[in-house]
């Protein structure tokens, strides 16, 4: 059976040519970058490369970028180490409703030990308004932290405009990149942040690296104690062929984002027009337009998304119910009570989300098997009353 992968918003497959990238690293170039020798000086060139070629894509200085294991990793890191290097100001953190659990925890983590956290709510799609982020600052804020697009629903937020208020008050500003680098811009002057989160497994690079941007002048502990890697920010011998594949995926990125990104709105747009007239009581989640070009999320009223996944998964479709870390717990997704959905409602809901290697044809067949589906398990639905 041929398989269908709709998933890419939770990781997408290594693309050859980083792996092609990486492979010298492993083995010729196996150095520590740390080490004075040749060995070490080869691998210290291809980390240092790569931080060039990071810092150019994101409109940054090489300085600024640093390494770390991954989104969740430069996530904390921000969260925790603000919050240690400015306590002396302050100890109240602006953030969002719908952030990643990445971002979330470290923040109720926060909380317990005295920090004040301030949940900024989200419209009916799905977006944040300035204005209420605005509202929330105290002369104890010590950073803002909003995410760039919401993994879930795909929503994009008004990062800049965000920026613009938290520079007018000096407060740093951090956004969670991690679903939008490699898909739509990401240049930190003009979305106006002094910290930006970013994984390489969500475009086409290895899992298990990552990078933090810090504008230079912001203030922010380690979270790594132990040698004096990445300037002293970050502890641990580096992952170099991790992040020479990093920077190989941001330069395929860099060629073919403005490309990839057009096929890939045009084929979403398609799914959710097919979608939306084929079933029933099926919804949109998330702006309609201010959106991932790879994302579709919707809620079908009267059914479980688990039972949807597995049937789809039964003809080799990927897809997901939420997020991945979500999907295999029992809550129902914060992100879709936010938007005001019911708890039943944001049960019965499926994100596809498209990438670098989907085709035509398979939209066409999720749109052909989809409502068949939706259609059998309606019918053994307590909650459906057949009209
Ligand atoms: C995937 C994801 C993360 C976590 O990144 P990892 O590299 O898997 O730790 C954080 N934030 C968002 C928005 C994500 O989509």
């Amino acid at each position: 059976m041929e398989r269908i992968y709709l998933d890419y918003a939770a990781t997408t497959p290594c693309d050859s040519r980083v792996v092609e990238a990486m492979r010298p690293y492993f083995t010729e170039k196996f150095g520590n970058p740390s080490s004075i020798h040749s060995f070490g000086q080869e691998a210290k060139k291809g980390l240092e490369d790569a931080r060039q070629v990071l810092a150019d894509f994101l409109g940054a200085k090489p300085e600024e970028i640093v390494f770390t294991s991954g989104g969740t990793e430069s996530n904390n890191f921000t969260i925790f180490g603000v919050a240690g290097a400015m306590a002396h100001k302050g100890n109240h953190i602006i953030t969002s409703q719908i952030e990643h659990h990445a971002i979330s925890e470290p923040c109720k983590a926060l909380e317990k030990h005295g920090c004040s956290v301030s949940y900024v709510k989200v419209d009916k799609n799905g977006i944040v308004d300035p204005g209420d982020v605005k509202k929330a600052i105290t002369d104890k804020t010590i950073l803002i932290t909003i995410m760039h697009a919401n993994n879930e629903i795909g929503t994009i937020q008004p990062i800049a405009e965000i920026g613009k208020i938290a520079k007018e008050k000096a407060i740093p500003f951090h956004t969670d990149a991690v679903q939008t680098v490699g898909h739509i811009p990401t240049n930190v002057n003009e979305l106006n942040v002094d910290l930006l989160s970013l994984s390489a497994h969500k475009f086409y690079g290895p899992k298990g690296v990552g990078a933090l941007y810090i504008r230079k002048g912001t203030r922010i502990n380690r979270l790594l104690h132990g040698g004096e890697q990445e300037k002293g920010r970050r502890a641990s011998t580096s992952n170099v062929p991790g992040i020479v594949g990093l920077a190989k995926a941001i330069e395929l990125c860099k060629e073919r984002m403005k490309e990839e990104s057009l096929m890939e709105s045009s084929l979403r747009d398609t799914l959710i027009k097919n979608l939306l007239s084929k079933i029933e009581k099926s919804y949109l989640n998330g702006h309609s337009i201010q959106r991932l070009p790879n994302n579709v999320n919707m809620s079908f009223e009267y059914i479980e998304g688990e039972s949807m996944l597995l049937n789809l998964d039964m003809l080799g479709i990927a897809a997901s119910s939420g997020s991945a870390c979500t999907s295999s717990s029992l809550e129902p997704s914060h992100v879709l009570l936010a938007i005001g959905r019911s708890h039943e409602t944001a049960h019965g809901s499926l994100r596809f989300a498209l990438g670098r290697w989907t085709k035509k044809s398979d939209i066409d067949y999720v749109s052909e098997v989809l409502p068949g589906i939706v259609d059998k398990l309606r019918q053994m639905s307590p909650l459906y009353e057949k009209k």
